[in-house]
C-alpha cells in the first residue's frame, strides 16, 4: 500500500487549507505556493500515488476530477480566457506529492509548455 501524504490530512480537515470543493469522491483546494493567479489542486479522496497507479476502476474518479476542475474554472472566472490542467508523474515529471492531483492554473497567459 502506498503511504498517505499531507493531502490526506487536507481531505480529513486535520490541517487547514483553502478548500473550494469536496464531495465523496474528490477534494479541491488552493495550492499553498501558487504559480499563477489561480492555482487549484483537484485530488481524488482515494489515495492513488501516481498516474501510473490509475486503474480501470478509477476511471469515474478521474472523470470527476475533470468535471470539478471545469466547474472551478468557471467559478474563478477563467473558463473563457482559458486555463491549463496538469498532472505531474514521478520525479522527471516534477511530482512532489505522491497522491495524484490535477493542477488547475490560470488567470494569466501561461507560457508554452515544452519541457
Ligand atoms: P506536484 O509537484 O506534486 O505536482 O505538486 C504538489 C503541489 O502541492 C505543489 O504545487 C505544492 O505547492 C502543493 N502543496 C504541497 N503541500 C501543500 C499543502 O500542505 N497545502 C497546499 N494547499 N498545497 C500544498
Amino acid at each position: 500500500m502506498p503511504e498517505e501524504t499531507i493531502f490526506r490530512k487536507i481531505i480529513d480537515k486535520e490541517i487547514p487549507s483553502d478548500m473550494l470543493y469536496q464531495d465523496q469522491y474528490v477534494t479541491a483546494f488552493r495550492d499553498i505556493s501558487p504559480q499563477a493567479p489561480v492555482h487549484i489542486l483537484i485530488i481524488p479522496n482515494k489515495l492513488i500515488a501516481t498516474a501510473n497507479d490509475i486503474e480501470v476502476e478509477d476511471e469515474f474518479l478521474i472523470g470527476k476530477m475533470y468535471t470539478v476542475a471545469k466547474q472551478l474554472a468557471k467559478q474563478e472566472g477563467i473558463a473563457e480566457s482559458g486555463y491549463r490542467l496538469i498532472m505531474n508523474c514521478n520525479s522527471d515529471g516534477g511530482q512532489e506529492v505522491y497522491h495524484i492531483h490535477l493542477h488547475l492554473l490560470g488567470g494569466k497567459t501561461l507560457g508554452k509548455l515544452i519541457a
